[in-house]
């Protein structure tokens, strides 16, 4: 089913109803304190509605500030945090939410993430997210970095699915079995690292799409990111490229063109292996 893309407020829902942006800011490696407010703030201020924290990225106090700073309705934005790999289990994950939330300052929040696929822990700790969920802590809950055969091991003992998996994604990681399994089982494909962590530059595709449009190659890679369904966090800092960034909603990649990005697929990620990172 086409998903519809509108503007940058624009909602697609999740498996149970609750609605998530499309289009968010991430704040990896933003330094807590006034970077990351600033930047909290400019992308609300910008219109954007959904932002993508995490503990270990040791900025959601300033994320949570800057929401009450900025004058927007806290009901407006759509925050998601993620447990860390050494918090995982039942206990730990309970407790490290626990800790999110005072560092956040929130009553509940949008969307809880499993980080990373701990071997022999992850099932455990999503127990503990479907408590939180159960409990009315978290609206949503889903995973990050989880392959086909994580999903196939988490499935059949979860008794709520995931809503969401966040995946590296960009022209060189497209994952198109990951993304079909994904949809098959309702759950909704996320994008980290959408603009190759600024290797979007040097891909001359993009650059051509670019020019033929009048965007720059950032706003292309969003773009791509929405038509194909995927919901992105592009991060930026600065005030310019955070408004550019999502200055996506008047102009449109063929399918040809759509396609035409999906084939410079090299199965190449710029960040850790799944199966190899989390131990
Ligand atoms: P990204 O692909 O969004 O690239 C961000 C970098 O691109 C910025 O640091 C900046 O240098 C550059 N940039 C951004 N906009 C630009 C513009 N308009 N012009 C020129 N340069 C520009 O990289 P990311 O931060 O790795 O990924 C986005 C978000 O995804 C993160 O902030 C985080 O929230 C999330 N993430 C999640 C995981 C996970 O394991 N779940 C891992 C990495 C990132």
């Amino acid at each position: 089913m086409e998903k519809k893309i509108t503007d940058i407020g624009g909602t697609w829902p999740l498996a149970n109803g609750v609605q998530i942006p499309y289009l968010g800011l991430g704040v990896w490696q933003a330094d807590e304190g006034a970077e990351v407010v600033q930047a909290v703030k400019w992308a609300l201020e910008a219109g954007y509605r959904h932002i993508d924290t995490a503990a270990v990225y040791k900025n959601e106090a300033g994320v949570g500030q800057a929401i009450r700073e900025s004058g927007v309705p806290r009901e407006e934005v759509f925050v998601t945090s993620k447990v860390w790999n050494t918090e995982q289990g039942y206990d730990s994950t309970l407790r490290a939410f626990d800790e999110s939330m005072r560092l956040l300052e929130l009553d509940v929040l949008d969307l809880y993430l499993i980080h990373w696929p701990v071997p022999g822990k992850f099932r455990d700790t999503w127990r503990a997210l479907e408590k939180l969920y159960a409990d009315g802590r978290v609206r949503a809950i889903g995973v990050s970095n989880f392959l086909q055969h994580h999903l196939e091991e988490l499935l059949p003992v979860a008794k709520v699915k995931p809503m969401v998996n966040q995946l590296e994604f960009h022209p060189w990681l497209v994952q198109p079995e990951l993304q079909a399994y994904c949809r098959q089982h309702d759950i909704q494909y996320q994008a980290w690292s959408p603009l190759m962590q600024g290797k979007v530059f040097e891909q001359d595709v993009v650059n051509e799409l670019a020019a033929k449009y009048g965007k720059s190659p950032a706003q292309v890679l969003v773009r791509w990111d929405l038509q194909r369904g995927v919901v992105t966090i592009p991060k930026s800092v600065k005030q310019n490229h955070i408004i550019s960034n999502a200055d996506v909603f008047d102009f449109e990649l063929s399918a040809d063109e759509l396609a035409y990005i999906d084939s410079l697929d090299r199965h190449q990620r710029l960040g850790p292996d799944p199966d190899v990172f989390p131990k």
